[in-house]
Parts: structure tokens; C-alpha cells; sequence
């Protein structure tokens, strides 16, 4: 039954950028935060897109499936990166094993 109920739900898996937690201070006078105890946290998630920088704010309950999905994303493109720079290796062994061939005949 509660797999059903997983299923059912939004599921985001991967999303761009990171949550991060903020702690805020009040205007209010004799607040326990002027003492220190700030108020908090409060979830962001920041991400870039385009060259441009956004923020969103992430509700408590939503913090642990946003920061997994983030954590994939960059889990996604970590991955991606190391694949191309593999092919690139393997590019550049083949054009130096071409270029001896060349420069042999
Ligand atoms: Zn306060």
C-alpha cells in the first residue's frame, strides 16, 4: 500500500543547483533572536541558468526530496563530464596514433 502511495506522489529526481539553510534575525524588539537564537532555518535552493542566478524557497517538507534530486543532478552531470572527458582521451590517443602514421609515410 505505501508503494502506491510513492508512486502516486510528485516525484522530482533531478533538479539543478543546491538547498542551503538560513538563519534570520527580526525587527522585533526583545526577540530571543537579538540574543543570538536566530530564527530558522529557512530552506533556499539556488541554481543558475542561462548565466543567470535564481532562488527559490524550499518548504520544510519538501527539503530531504529537493536536496536528493540536487544531489542526482550533479551526481548526473559529474558522470557526463567523466564520460566526455574519456572520449576526448580517446580522441586525442587516436589523432597522436594518426599523426605517426602520417608523419611515417
Ligand atoms: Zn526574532
Amino acid at each position: 500500500m505505501k508503494k502506491i502511495i510513492s508512486n502516486l506522489s510528485p516525484k522530482i529526481d533531478f533538479i539543478s543547483g543546491s538547498v542551503v539553510a538560513y538563519y534570520k534575525k527580526c525587527n522585533r524588539a526583545n526577540c530571543k533572536c537579538s540574543q543570538g537564537y536566530l530564527h530558522g532555518p529557512y530552506f533556499y535552493r539556488f541554481w543558475r541558468h542561462e548565466g543567470k542566478r535564481f532562488k527559490q524557497y524550499v518548504r520544510k517538507e519538501d527539503v530531504a526530496v529537493i536536496k536528493a534530486a540536487c544531489k542526482n543532478y550533479q551526481e548526473q552531470k559529474r558522470a557526463d563530464k567523466e564520460i566526455q572527458l574519456k572520449h576526448l582521451t580517446l580522441w586525442r590517443k587516436l589523432k597522436a596514433q594518426l599523426n605517426e602514421v602520417i608523419s611515417n609515410e
